[in-house]
């Protein structure tokens, strides 16, 4: 059994709490290696050597820090396969999905290599007699993020590049659930020139997260996961003063049209919808076809797709869809949502449930399932199940198809299916949601936009990545300068308007 550490000041630490939590390889059901979970003492050592390391690294100019990211996108790309291998054995999203979960955060890197141009400030000439007026943006000093399983490259690479790029010295606190390919980023970007310290890695569980909240060092914190504990680390970290970020939960809604391709709006709810099990934030989970034929067509195109839906471990190759779920308890979980979808009165017409494939019978794998005549009130519309499930609502009009995805609690991403320029461009304005597809099923913004959702799928006022994120890890300094000139104002009492 594989005994896994923590990465502070340059170093594979092994923990000293004496508490541990399984990481499993989700296709097989064994346990495969023990991920140390740190004590409130652990992450004060870290954040000790992170705000010893930060200042050096705030000095180092910035296109200097901009070649440590260079040569990172350099190395990700090298260990390509080998990180992505390590990814799926712990995550169970097939090994083409593990390349783009890295590959995603790689492009976040490449945007942060423009450190240079993005921290460059303002400057104004003459803004009063001999006076200039210029602003500089300023590193934060310690930040600290806290991570999800389903994308164990992606979003710590999203929050530890701008982070680092911007002078910050960064500590992870990735999911317990899959923390290696986290230690090996850590690994890597020291290889790729970062000097000690500026980037950490701490697992570990609520006593870990904790720790970072009322750490009086650590200026900022970003969190991405389940919306409870989202809004629990915003309030907490709000409070003890720290720059916080959270993006939370999902519940993405596909209005599909009358007059949409509906082979088209078919093949994308089917990869949207079930790619990665459905454990994504941005994954499909509701589809509303407007109009009665719409929806049976749609259904009766769907069904065959799901069913031929090839389930099974990474290691299979291409010839699988998706893999398993993260842990026996999100199979759990999944099926007993299913259970009260038919108990509420939906139609389960595809049934996934007590799916076993041979030789991965202890495996984490869930069939496919799809529900039709689902309605609002029902636990599977309400909540997010995070699994290979897809609910179709059934809409009359438009207007009602729009109404379900605005009054649902989350507003992460959305997408329409149409062939009618009007409608989209209504849908766009109108909804309340943060990311839009037009006839795009998964809408993920690419590094140089941002992302984030709205309502109960984020909290704070800036986005991750892109310009956003050199915002969130630096702080503005506005600077009025005049130097002596001969010029005699003598006091001033009020305010005025500058000459
Ligand atoms: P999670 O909320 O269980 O865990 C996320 C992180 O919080 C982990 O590092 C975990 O160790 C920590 N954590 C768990 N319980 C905690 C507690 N009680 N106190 C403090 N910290 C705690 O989420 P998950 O299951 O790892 O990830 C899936 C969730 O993440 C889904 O809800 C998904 O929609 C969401 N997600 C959102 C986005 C987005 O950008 N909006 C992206 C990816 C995932």
């Amino acid at each position: 059994m594989q005994e896994l550490t923590h990465y502070i000041n340059g170093e594979h630490v092994k923990g000293t709490s004496g508490r541990f939590s399984d990481v499993f390889n989700p296709a097989t059901g064994e346990v495969q290696a023990k991920c140390p979970l740190a004590s409130k003492e652990e992450m004060a050592q870290a954040v000790a050597v992170a705000a010893a390391a930060q200042p050096a690294w705030e000095k180092v100019n910035p296109q200097r820090r901009a070649r440590v990211m260079m040569k990172f996108v350099d190395l990700l790309n090298r260990d390509m396969d080998k990180l992505a291998e390590t990814l799926s054995r712990e995550h169970g999203k097939t090994f083409p999905d593990a390349k783009g979960d890295i590959q995603r955060g790689l492009e976040v890197v490449e945007y942060c290599i423009g450190a240079p141009q993005l921290l460059k400030g303002e400057f104004t000439d003459s803004a009063g007699p001999g006076i200039d007026m210029y602003s500089m943006r300023q590193a934060l000093g310690v930040t600290a993020g806290i991570t999800p399983f389903n994308f164990p490259a992606m979003i710590p690479m999203w929050m530890f590049a701008p982070a680092i790029a911007c002078g910050n010295a960064f500590i992870l606190k990735p999911s317990e659930r899959d923390p290696s390919v986290p230690l090996m980023l850590a690994e890597l970007l020291e290889e790729a020139g970062l000097p000690k310290g500026i980037i950490q890695v701490v697992n570990g569980d609520k006593e870990a997260v904790d720790a970072i909240l009322y750490d009086d060092t650590i200026q900022s914190v970003g969190f991405v996961g389940s919306t409870p504990i989202a809004e629990y680390i915003y309030g907490t970290g709000c409070a003890q003063g720290k720059r916080v970020q959270c993006f939370g939960g999902a519940k993405n809604h596909m209005i599909i049209m009358p007059d949409a391709d509906l082979d088209q709006a078919a093949d994308a709810l089917i990869g949207a919808g079930y790619g990665a099990a459905g454990e994504r934030c941005m994954a499909i989970s509701v589809a509303v076809p407007v109009g009665k034929e719409t929806a049976d067509k749609l259904i009766e195109k769907l069904i065959p797709r799901v069913e031929t839906l090839k389930v099974g471990p990474y290691t299979a190759g291409d010839d699988v869809d998706y893999g398993p779920v993260v842990t026996a308890a999100a199979k759990a979980n999944i099926e007993r949502l299913v259970q009260t979808g038919v108990d509420q009165g939906a139609d389960l017409v595809v049934d996934g449930r007590d799916f076993s494939l041979q030789g991965y019978e202890d495996g984490f794998f869930v069939g496919p399932s799809l529900f039709d005549n689902v309605t609002t009130d029902m636990d599977i519309y309400k909540q997010e199940i995070f699994g290979p499930v897809l609910s179709t609502v059934r809409a009359e009009t438009y207007e009602e198809a729009l109404s379900y995805a605005m009054d649902h609690e989350y507003g992460n991403g959305t997408a329409i299916y149409t062939r009618d320029g009007d409608t989209a461009r209504d849908f766009a304005n109108r909804i309340n949601i943060g990311m839009i597809g037009i006839n795009v099923p998964i809408p993920v913004p690419l590094a140089y936009h941002t992302f984030g959702g709205w309502k109960k799928s984020a909290f704070g006022d800036l986005n991750q990545h892109g310009p956003d994120a050199f915002k969130f890890y630096t702080r503005t300094k506005t600077i009025t300068s005049r130097w002596p000139s001969g010029i005699r104002e003598g006091g001033e009492f009020n305010f005025k308007a500058m000459d």
